[in-house]
């Protein structure tokens, strides 16, 4: 519905991401007028959740899993609770299987994960030594502060520094259940095991585990988004949705637009107005690989060989290190694997929301390059099947999307990066583009709030806040 002409706001977002979102609540709870134009019919972006497969089926068509959206410094600072958000923590953060029938797990004591590590266990509690595993090792001060884990002693790097180096294929792990189950975790960045920061990946993620718990949302991620919108309907922001922008010249009267797309949308839609230096860096903006992404009804749970993945949210497939390694490093040369990595998350386990009674729903996906056609669809399902016998019978229903799909869906998925760029060490704290204040623009009164700005990809709403403080003190002069 588009009926905001003559209106005037302190600021437009354009997109009603997470990112885009809580720019908005953060504008608006500073007393600021605000709208958000979204294109599509529905709010939340990569946070939607729906029906796809069968009726009483709910999937989660993007994000599933919410360590940093459970520890965002930002999102804690918000009642969503009292707006419909509800955190379900399921026993273990995460399982990942070995083709012998038994899995490591990262559970929330650094202590009961070390246990599952066999030879490894002393070498994983040096690792996790210098970082915070408790809630209590954060204490942030404010929001723009501490956004992600920092070593308790700066000044002393940490046991394992070599693991944040080099990249995840080294480091000082040495049997084959630890090593597995960090590069699982290391795999999140789409990087190859060899190139940095993977292995900060998994130094983040593991300690968030320990932390936070992986949580995921009752009723969907779609929650996360409908209780941001809520509370910013409460502040008297306003939200349109079917509205694609295409020019900036179509945005209503404003002070201020911030824009949760990425680079490429963002020279479409507001090139004209950019230095020819800020154009070319845009232009040189680097996506980062594609997902293809499998989505199930069951008519019972994963019959997982080791009975401790049931005791876990996310699951993840590739066996060994040298596994997953040789994977992500096939996609990185534009090859498909025949044995991807599968990050698989099983929320109906945990939700009953999720699916009708006895039945489940499960999540999965592979990386793919940017762009790929190809479909993935039964290598997935045989990497399920390989640690899951059976599990092929218990299908009742599926949806795949390729990277085509996806960018379908949602425009910033481009060419299916579901992270709004590569986040190698250059374009994780310099995206879009080097400036001194990555969320703004040389055109005077433009942001962009999307993933494609630090801290990077991810539902935690931080680039959406660190933007809008920008805007606020623009709209201050
Ligand atoms: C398959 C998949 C799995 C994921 N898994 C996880 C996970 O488990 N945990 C996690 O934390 N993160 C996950 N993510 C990543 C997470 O969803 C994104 O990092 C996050 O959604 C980025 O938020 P954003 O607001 O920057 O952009 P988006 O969520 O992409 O939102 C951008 C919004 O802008 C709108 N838009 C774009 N162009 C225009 C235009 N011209 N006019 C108007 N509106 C426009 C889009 O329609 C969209 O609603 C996943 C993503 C995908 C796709």
């Amino acid at each position: 519905m588009w009926a905001m002409s003559g209106s005037t706001y302190d600021a437009v977002v354009v997109g009603a991401g997470p990112n885009g979102l809580a720019a908005a609540v953060e504008l608006a709870r500073r007393g600021r007028s605000v709208a958000v134009l979204e294109a599509e019919d529905r709010i939340g972006g990569g946070t939607r959740s729906d029906e796809i497969t069968l009726p009483g089926f709910v999937h989660d068509l993007g994000s599933a899993i919410h360590p940093l959206g459970y520890a965002s410094p930002f999102f804690s600072t918000l009642p969503l609770e009292e707006h419909g958000l509800e955190w379900i923590h399921p026993p273990a953060p995460l399982a990942h299987p070995f083709d012998d029938g038994t899995a490591a797990t990262l559970e929330r004591s650094t202590e009961m994960t070390a246990a599952t590590l066999g030879s490894d266990a002393g070498a994983y509690r040096n690792l996790m030594t210098p970082w915070p595993t408790t809630p209590g090792g954060y204490r942030p001060r404010s929001p723009d502060r501490r956004a992600f884990p920092v070593t308790r002693s700066p000044w002393r790097p940490p046991g394992c520094a070599r693991w944040v180096r080099p990249g995840a294929r080294g480091g000082c792990l040495r049997g084959e259940r630890a090593r597995g189950l960090f590069a699982g975790n290391a795999a999140h960045s789409f990087l190859p095991m060899e190139k940095r920061p993977s292995a900060l990946f998994g130094i983040v993620l593991g300690t968030l585990g320990h932390a936070f718990g992986w949580p995921l949302p009752k009723g969907g991620s779609q929650s996360i988004a409908d209780a941001l919108a809520s509370y910013l309907l409460s502040l008297g922001g306003e939200i349109f949705t079917g509205v694609r922008v295409r020019s900036v010249d179509e945005v209503p009267r404003t002070r201020t637009v911030l824009f949760d797309v990425t680079p490429r949308q963002l020279l479409d839609i507001a090139g004209v107005h950019f230095t020819e230096r800020y154009r070319d860096a845009l232009k040189r903006y680097r996506y980062g690989p594609g997902v293809f992404k499998v989505d199930l009804a069951l008519d019972g749970p994963i019959p997982w060989s080791a009975e401790e993945c049931l005791r876990a949210g996310t699951v993840h497939l590739g066996g060994t290190l040298e596994d997953i390694s040789a994977g992500e490093a096939a996609v990185s040369h534009g090859e498909h694997p025949e044995r991807p990595f599968v990050l698989l998350a099983q929320q109906s386990l945990f939700d009953d929301t999720r699916a009708p009674e006895g039945k489940h729903t499960a999540w999965a996906y592979c990386h793919v390059p940017n762009g790929s056609t190809f479909d993935m669809t039964q290598r997935i399902e045989a990497q399920i099947e390989r640690f899951a016998p059976g599990f092929g019978n218990r299908v009742l229903a599926r949806n795949a999307w390729g990277p085509a799909d996806l960018e379908g869906w949602n425009a910033n998925l481009v060419g299916g990066d579901i992270n709004g760029g590569y986040m190698d060490v250059r374009q994780l704290f310099g995206r879009p583009a080097l400036r001194a204040n990555p969320y703004s623009t040389p055109a005077n009164g433009l942001y962009i709030c999307s993933s494609s700005t630090p801290p990077g990809g991810a539902v935690h709403g931080l680039c959406g806040f660190m933007a809008a403080r920008s805007a606020l003190r623009y709209l201050k002069t």
